[in-house]
């Protein structure tokens, strides 16, 4: 059995370390020309993580990120609504990773070429086309002087993310990704560390939002933190044409961020976000954007993964971590041994309905819709958040999102 993957970020390559794991023969395609440290934050939840602890990368996690302790949740202008203690500290086998993009995606690539060796990830390597021929799957990819390669195996996958070619070829007609007219401004810079330095602050709702949270510390700079931060601005709405096409790479001046923070009055105590945003070097720009479910992502010999068959707005911290869970149960299922179109159609069967769900919710705020809840019913603040809701009415909401999203801690 051979398998061909197409995208070499998170999802592909982690499908690709599993299925090796397994015994099985497997072949990474990226389209870059090699594998950079892009992106700035990311966070990836207990299951996931419990997955790569299984594929021994826990050592390597644990020396470039930080294992987030604590989610705080609060209105725009700094005021508590609930903590929740994250991964171990919540009493899950499995820490919670708050880490840079880029160095999530080189720890597995790393893994990736030490265990399969330096040509299993193939860069500038564009997938352009295929055929499923009943038997197998002939793969065609491109390089940048438009040279092509064509490659044989027994299952294609697509991993090539929210602009997946593998999938606009199964729905030429789907149209591009849509907006809900949020933007996200977004950076990391080396900052004094806020609170216990491993703590995560998401403040105020779906019209204007700040998230902060670091990333990696460094012996060299004790007391400091890579400090992740996002600031979101709500600019228009679901007809809104998108402002520009979604590229994680986008750049944008300070002052585009600063004036969505004034806007939005946002403001925290733990920490000066103004000067953290005029701090920051590089600032990028991204809209907030999906792609509604599909009917099915297997077709004979060939599927998706990740963003590429379930892209979601980045709330409640699941892109990477459900591109993690499918590669799991893909590879279990290939590893069986049968049929691999039966494979194939049994994982679409298990994994599309599980990451509809999260995709929905994600929609209507994920998580992050207690602060929504709560901004309604008290917009000009209180002194203490239990004045104006329980308890239960607060744990009920990031509960319930927790349980759907498969990570939900004992104490919820
Ligand atoms: C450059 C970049 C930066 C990002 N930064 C952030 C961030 O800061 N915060 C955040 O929450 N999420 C970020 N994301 C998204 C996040 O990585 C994903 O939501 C999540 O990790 C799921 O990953 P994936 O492997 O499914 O898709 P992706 O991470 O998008 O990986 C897809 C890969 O496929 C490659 N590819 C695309 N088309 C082809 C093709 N035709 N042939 C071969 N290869 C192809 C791409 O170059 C990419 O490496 C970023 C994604 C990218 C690509």
């Amino acid at each position: 059995m051979k398998v061909l993957i197409a995208g070499g970020g998170v999802g592909g390559l982690t499908l690709a370390l599993m299925l090796n794991a397994r015994g099985i023969d497997v072949q990474v395609f990226e389209q870059s020309t090699e594998v950079r440290e892009l992106g700035v934050g990311i966070n990836t939840l207990p299951h996931a993580i419990a997955e790569l602890e299984q594929l021994g990368l826990l050592p390597e996690l644990d020396r470039v990120a930080i294992r987030t302790r604590r989610l705080i949740y609060k209105t725009g202008q700094g005021l508590d609504i609930v903590a929740q203690p994250r991964g171990t500290w919540s009493g899950l086998p499995s820490p919670q990773f708050s880490i840079h993009r880029g160095r999530l995606q080189r720890v597995i690539h790393d893994a990736v070429l030490d265990r399969l060796g330096p040509d299993s990830v193939q860069t500038d390597r564009r997938l352009v086309s295929f055929d499923d021929t009943g038997t197998g799957v002939t793969a065609v990819f491109e390089n940048r002087r438009g040279e092509q390669f064509t490659e044989t195996g027994n299952v294609l996958v697509g991993a090539d993310g929210i602009h997946s070619a593998v999938r606009s070829m199964f729905y030429p007609d789907q149209g591009p990704p849509s907006w809900n007219g949020i933007l996200m401004w977004r950076g990391a810079t080396w900052w004094p560390q806020f609170l216990d330095g491993a703590s995560m602050i998401v403040a105020g709702g779906m019209r204007h939002k700040l998230v902060l949270y670091p990333i990696a510390h460094d012996a060299d700079r004790p007391g400091e933190a890579l400090t992740n931060w996002v600031v979101c601005a709500r600019l228009g709405d679901a007809d809104t044409p998108l402002p520009s096409r979604e590229d994680w790479s986008r750049m944008a001046p300070a002052e585009e961020a600063l004036k969505m923070a004034d806007e939005g009055q946002l403001s925290v105590p733990e920490l000066d976000i103004r000067a953290l945003i005029r701090a920051t070097d590089e600032i990028f720009v991204y809209p907030m954007c999906d792609r509604d479910g599909l009917p099915r992502w297997s077709h004979g010999r060939v599927t998706l993964l990740g963003d590429a068959a379930h892209p979601m707005y980045p709330v409640g911290s699941n892109g990477a971590s459900q591109a993690i869970l499918d590669a799991r149960d893909l590879a279990d299922r290939l590893a069986e041994g049968g049929d691999p179109v039966a494979a194939l159609a049994a994982y679409d069967d298990a994994r599309r309905p599980a990451t509809a769900a999260i995709v929905e919710a994600n929609r209507s705020g994920g998580p992050e819709r207690v602060i929504d809840f709560v901004e309604e019913r008290a917009p000009d603040g209180y002194a203490d958040v239990h004045d104006i809701a329980t308890a239960e009415e607060l744990r009920a909401i990031v509960g319930d999102y927790e349980s759907l999203a498969g990570f939900a801690s004992p104490g919820t």
